[in-house]
């Protein structure tokens, strides 16, 4: 049978034609790497496709507004703030239109459902496209991302500027707070950093556990 399939633009949100092409796209990256704008990026041109779009974010992120998500540039979409993973699959049901796009911010927030309630969905024919901190301030991988990563399609992972030596950077370091692993702060809190600046800063938090390795 001939093979109809144009080729594959790479996360062009057009070639996904609402017609139950599921799938799971994840953005990870450290702070300030852009995971937001890039979801943001990839929602509007859902939209532009007339393609049904949710966004949806975590109680426990209280930055901005919580009617929306919005980017360290101050770019921004209309959300929905939900507590749990459980609560998306909820609000979907109760749509009368089916939504075919589902975007998640923030996904490393989320309980341990989240990457099978993602896969659900996928399997259902919407489109996932969930960001989120690969790693905590620590080094090590994050809550339910480690799985929601080997589900995924496709992973893209951003960098963010690296404060110390300006380079890629893939870490995010704490520079205040306390010691748990949820601490919601802005530039005020994280700074980020590539490997090697990330190991001096750790070495200069003595009473801490080391990362992961
Ligand atoms: P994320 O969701 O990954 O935390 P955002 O998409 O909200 O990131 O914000 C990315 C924006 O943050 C960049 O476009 C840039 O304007 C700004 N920014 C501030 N500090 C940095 C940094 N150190 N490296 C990269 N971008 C930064
Ligand atoms: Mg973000």
């Amino acid at each position: 049978m001939t093979n109809l399939m144009v080729p594959h633009e790479e996360h062009s949100p057009l070639q996904h034609t609402g017609l139950g092409e599921g799938r799971i796209e994840v953005i990870c990256g450290p702070m300030f790497s852009g995971k937001t704008e890039e979801l943001l990026r990839r929602v509007r041109r859902a939209q532009i496709a007339h393609q049904p779009t949710i966004i949806f974010k975590p109680s426990k992120d209280t930055r901005y507004n919580k009617d929306q998500v919005t980017s360290h540039d101050a770019n921004a979409l209309p959300s929905v703030t939900v507590q749990s993973s459980e609560a998306i699959v909820a609000y979907l049901r109760a749509q009368t239109k089916p939504i075919t796009v589902v975007a998640i911010d923030e996904a490393q927030f989320f309980d341990a459902d989240l990457p099978r309630t993602c896969a659900h969905l996928a399997d259902q024919g919407v489109r996932v496209i969930a960001a989120g901190l690969d790693l905590d301030f620590k080094g090590i991988p994050f809550g339910c991302m480690p799985e929601l990563l080997a589900l995924a399609e496709e992973v893209t992972k951003l960098h963010a500027v690296c404060m110390e030596t300006g380079r890629p950077a893939h870490f995010s370091h704490r520079i205040a707070g306390g010691d748990n692993t949820v601490e919601i702060g802005e530039k005020d809190r994280y700074i980020p950093l590539t490997r090697q600046a990330f190991v001096e800063a750790r070495k200069q938090n003595p009473g801490e556990e080391p990362s992961a390795s």
